[in-house]
């Protein structure tokens, strides 16, 4: 029996990156087969575009199938040791990702990459914007927002791409012009099993990289490579870019690079330490391309900050409501406490809890004595939270939590939504969480 070699590529995993990956090999003429794990996959526009198209999911999909392709196209959603790429990796069936296909369609265009446990998403916008501002032309995606092969339709000379642990795990040096770890906490050790191989994924951004943004202060945010490597580096307190300035003298605090003044920290729209960690990583990696930084002090004006990022969503009772329903992890969520409890004469209520991803919340469990928080715990994990800070009390659901908050919150106080937990387990997403702690918000400011 003569065996006939296949010669497709099969793009396993269907989300919108992977859709993104099928209609990019589909647009130049590549022989694909498309599969899912999951039987409700929404892939009818797909199949419109592309009629005939071999397309399995759900049971369908084997790993002695998924061996059969030449090459496959692994979705970020699929763990390097699932079983289901086994045969493939030992018939050496190369197993790649979105950024190989990005590299390989752009070999040469400019990408600033950016990763971190907390702040990737702020970091990104603002480098997008500011870039923009300073006359690049530039297309914005990755983990956040569209998908990185799109991006190659915008005609762009530098992307700006957010890039998660798990989109990075399998990636190949893909040489970014500017790359960046903004910082390192535990998250997703359900998936990495440890800190060493949580911070390897994320290590390999710098892979190739021309130039690197590193945090002064986080010691697992600086990357192993050549001391000829241009490096910025930022930190409140001393480094290329700075705070300088006393403590309670809010007007007088500024960002710095080395011995010049930039901008007073009162300008910034967005508040927050954590924050002005973000801008300045933002400015970094302007200051590592040789832009003037002018045009992006203009942008730190203007930009308040995301959508579910420690937006105040309401007051009820005289206390202010916080929905950082994107804090997701311990380190989100100290840092969006320790923060709000800095800035406020009152206390601070903590709606946290959901899907822990295994963390401990130790650390979380400290801040939380620190600052003296009324801790709330809801969701699968909001017991485990409780049970680690010694304190509060437990609920199930985010409408009992707001409840249990609001009995006591007064005027002065805040009550935190900044969960340090995954969604997953009762909700759709973090912007589903979000949105009904907003809906639950104005719905009870009214009926006051
Ligand atoms: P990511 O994309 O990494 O999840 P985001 O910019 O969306 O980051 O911010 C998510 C949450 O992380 C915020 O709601 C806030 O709680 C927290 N956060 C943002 N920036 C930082 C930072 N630099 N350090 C620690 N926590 C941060």
């Amino acid at each position: 029996m003569q065996l006939i070699a296949s010669t497709y590529t099969l793009v396993l995993g269907l989300g919108i990156a992977g859709q993104a990956c099928a209609r990019h090999l589909l647009s130049h003429g590549v022989p694909v087969q498309l599969a899912d794990t999951r039987a409700a996959v929404d892939v009818a526009a797909l199949l419109a575009d592309y009629p005939g198209v071999v397309c399995r999911t759900g049971d369908q999909v084997d790993a002695a199938w998924v061996a059969q392709a030449s090459e496959v196209v692994v979705s970020p959603g699929i763990a390097l040791n699932d079983p289901l790429l086994e045969q493939a990796r030992s018939r050496e069936v190369p197993l790649i990702g979105e950024l190989d296909l990005l590299r390989r369609a752009a070999p040469d265009l400019d990408i600033v990459a950016i990763t971190g446990t907390n702040g990737k998403s702020t970091v990104t916008t603002l480098v997008g914007k500011m870039l923009a501002a300073c006359g690049r032309r530039v297309a914005v995606g990755g983990n956040l927002g569209r998908p990185m092969l799109d991006l190659l339709n915008d005609g762009a000379d530098c992307l700006v791409l957010e890039l998660s642990s798990f989109q990075l795990e399998r990636a190949r040096p893909f040489g970014p012009r500017v790359a960046t770890v903004l910082n390192m906490s535990p998250d997703h050790l359900d998936r990495h099993g440890d800190m060493p191989s949580y911070y390897k994924a994320k290590h390999r951004i710098f892979s190739g990289a021309s130039a690197c943004v590193v945090n002064f202060e986080d010691a697992l945010s600086r990357p192993l490579v050549g001391e000829n490597l241009k490096m910025v580096e930022f930190s409140l307190y001393a480094s290329d870019f700075h705070r300088f300035g006393v403590e309670g003298q809010g007007d007088h605090r500024a960002i710095y690079f080395r011995l010049k003044p930039l901008i007073k920290v009162n300008e910034l729209a967005m508040v927050g330490d954590h924050n002005l960690a973000n801008a300045m990583a933002a400015l970094g990696v302007v200051q590592a391309l040789d832009l003037d930084l002018a045009p992006a002090l203009d942008v730190l004006k203007q930009f308040a900050g995301l959508p579910h990022r420690g937006v105040v969503c309401g007051r009820v009772n005289g206390a202010i409501c916080v929905n950082d329903s994107k804090g997701t992890n311990e380190g989100a969520s100290i840092a969006a406490l320790t923060g709000l409890a800095s800035a406020l004469p009152g206390r601070v209520f903590l709606l946290a809890g959901g899907d822990g991803k295994g963390a401990d919340f130790s650390a979380l469990a400290k801040a939380v004595q620190r600052v003296d928080a009324q801790l709330i715990g809801f969701g699968r994990d909001g017991q485990q939270i409780v049970d680690a800070a010694g304190r509060g009390q437990r609920v199930e659901t985010l409408a009992q939590a707001l409840d249990a908050a609001l009995v006591d919150a007064a005027d002065g106080d805040a009550v935190l939504l900044s969960p340090a937990c995954a969604s997953f387990d009762q909700f759709a997403s973090y912007l589903a969480r979000g949105e009904q702690f907003e809906a639950l918000v104005s719905a009870r400011a009214v009926a006051q």
